[in-house]
C-alpha cells in the first residue's frame, strides 16, 4: 500500500494521513512510519494525547482525562515496556480503593485482586508524547480536519484554512459522531459507502464527563496511592495528582459520572464547579473556600463509548482505504484504543502495494 510512481505531485501527499493525534493514531502512525511509510498526523489542538490528557492549573499538574490504564495484551503489551524502560510510565499500583459514594466509607482493596494500573510519570500526556518523539515527522497540530474525500483513487483532507493533504490512505481516530461529520462533509455517505457499515457506525454513543481539577493550599485527605473509585452517586472518580507523582502542589481531580455530566452539560460552570466541590467536600482539609486556591473545569462531550464494538477497527472504503479506529473499537479506554492503532497498522501493511 503506498503512492503511485508518477502520482501527480499536487498538495502535500502521503502514503497513510491520520486524523488525531491520541493514543490510537500515535500507535498507528508510530508503527508505519518504522516501517518505511510516510505518515502524516494531523490534530485539531494544540498538544497531543488526546483524552490521555494533562494540564497545568496555577501550579498544580493535572491529569483530566484518562487517569490510569490497564495492560492486558501482548501487543500494547510490549509497547508499555519499552516505555517504562524510558521512564515514560510506571505502575501506580494494583488496584484502587473504592468509595460507597463521594463520602465514602471506603474500601480498601483486595490484595489478590490486582492487577497492574499505569500512570504517565509525568502525567497521562507522556506516553503520547514519547510516542511522538518515535515519529520521522511532527504532527501537525491545530490543523482541524473537516471533510475527508476520494478524489481521483486517493483520500483527501481538508482542513479548515482550505489546506489538502493527499494520501493512499487514511486514519480516523476522531469520535465517531466527529468522523461522520468529517466524511458527510466529503461526500462520503451512503449510497458511495456501504450503508451497513455507516449504520454500524451511526449507532456507536459516548457518556460526557466533567472532569474539575483544584489546587490546593493543604494536602488531599483521599487514601494512599491517590486514587479513589466511587460506585454511586454523581462522583465516579478522584485523584490526588500530587500523591499520584505529577504535581508538587497538592491538587485533586473530580470526575463526574455520565448521567450527572449529561444531565449539567450546559449548566453555568461555575454552578457545576460548585456542586463538585461540596460533593468532594471529605477529601478537602478545612472549608473549600479557604483552601481551594485555584479552579478549572473540562468538559469532554466524548468521554467514553457507552456500547464499543467488538471488532478493533471498521473500513469505511477499502480502496482507498478509510479506516476508523480508537477507543470505540475494541472495548473502550486507552488499552482498546491503542491495540485498535496497532491493528489498523498491521491491516493497512497487509494490503496490496
Ligand atoms: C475524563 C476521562 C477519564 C478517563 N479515564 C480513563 C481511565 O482512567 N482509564 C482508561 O483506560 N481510559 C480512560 N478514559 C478513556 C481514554 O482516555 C480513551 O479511551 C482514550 O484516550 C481514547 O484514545 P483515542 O486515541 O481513541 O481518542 P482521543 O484520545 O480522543 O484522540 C482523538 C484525537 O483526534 C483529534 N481530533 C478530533 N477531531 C479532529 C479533527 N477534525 N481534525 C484533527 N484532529 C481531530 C482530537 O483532538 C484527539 O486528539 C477516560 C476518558 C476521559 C475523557
Amino acid at each position: 500500500m503506498s503512492l503511485p510512481e508518477n502520482a501527480a505531485a499536487a498538495d502535500a501527499e502521503y502514503d497513510v494521513a491520520v486524523v488525531g493525534a491520541g493514543i490510537a493514531g500515535l500507535t498507528a502512525a508510530t508503527t508505519l512510519a518504522a516501517t518505511g511509510r510516510r505518515v502524516v498526523v494531523l490534530e485539531k489542538s494544540r498538544g497531543v494525547g488526546g483524552r490521555m490528557a494533562t494540564r497545568r492549573v496555577g501550579e498544580a499538574v493535572c491529569d483530566h482525562g484518562a487517569q490510569q490504564f490497564s495492560v492486558t495484551g501482548r501487543a500494547f503489551g510490549n509497547l508499555v515496556t519499552a516505555a517504562e524502560t524510558a521512564g515514560v510510565v510506571d505502575s501506580w499500583c494494583q488496584l484502587f480503593p473504592t468509595a460507597a459514594t463521594a463520602a465514602g466509607p471506603v474500601t480498601a482493596p483486595l490484595d489478590e485482586a490486582g492487577h497492574a494500573r499505569w500512570r504517565g510519570t509525568r502525567g497521562m500526556t507522556s506516553l503520547p508524547k514519547y510516542l511522538v518523539a518515535a515519529l520521522p515527522t511532527p504532527v501537525r497540530t491545530q490543523t482541524r480536519v473537516e471533510a475527508i474525500s476520494i478524489d481521483a483513487g486517493r483520500v483527501r483532507l481538508t482542513d479548515e484554512q482550505g489546506q489538502h493533504v493527499v494520501a493512499a490512505a487514511a486514519i480516523v481516530t476522531a469520535p465517531v459522531p466527529q468522523a461522520l461529520d468529517l466524511f458527510t462533509a466529503g461526500g462520503l455517505t451512503p449510497p458511495l459507502v456501504d450503508e451497513a457499515t455507516w449504520e454500524t457506525l451511526a449507532a456507536i454513543r459516548y457518556e460526557p464527563c466533567f472532569s474539575l481539577m483544584l489546587v490546593l493550599k493543604r494536602p488531599s485527605l483521599l487514601p494512599a496511592p491517590g486514587g479513589l473509585a466511587v460506585n454511586s452517586g454523581p462522583v465516579a472518580w478522584l485523584t490526588d495528582n500530587q500523591q499520584k507523582g505529577i504535581s508538587s502542589v497538592p491538587s485533586l481531580t473530580i470526575q463526574a459520572r455520565g448521567d450527572f455530566s449529561r444531565d449539567h452539560f450546559d449548566d453555568d460552570p461555575e454552578e457545576v464547579t460548585g456542586q463538585l466541590i461540596d460533593l468532594a467536600r471529605p477529601w478537602i482539609d478545612g472549608d473549600p473556600a479557604a483552601v481551594v486556591v485555584a479552579s478549572s473545569l473540562q468538559r469532554w462531550k466524548f468521554a467514553f463509548p457507552e456500547n464499543p464494538l467488538k471488532a478493533p477497527l471498521v473500513a469505511l472504503s477499502q480502496q482507498p482505504p478509510i479506516v476508523c479506529c480508537g477507543d470505540s473499537f475494541g472495548g473502550g479506554l486507552v488499552e482498546a484504543a491503542a491495540s485498535s492503532g496497532l491493528a489498523v497498522a498491521r491491516w493497512l501493511e497487509r494490503l496490496p502495494g
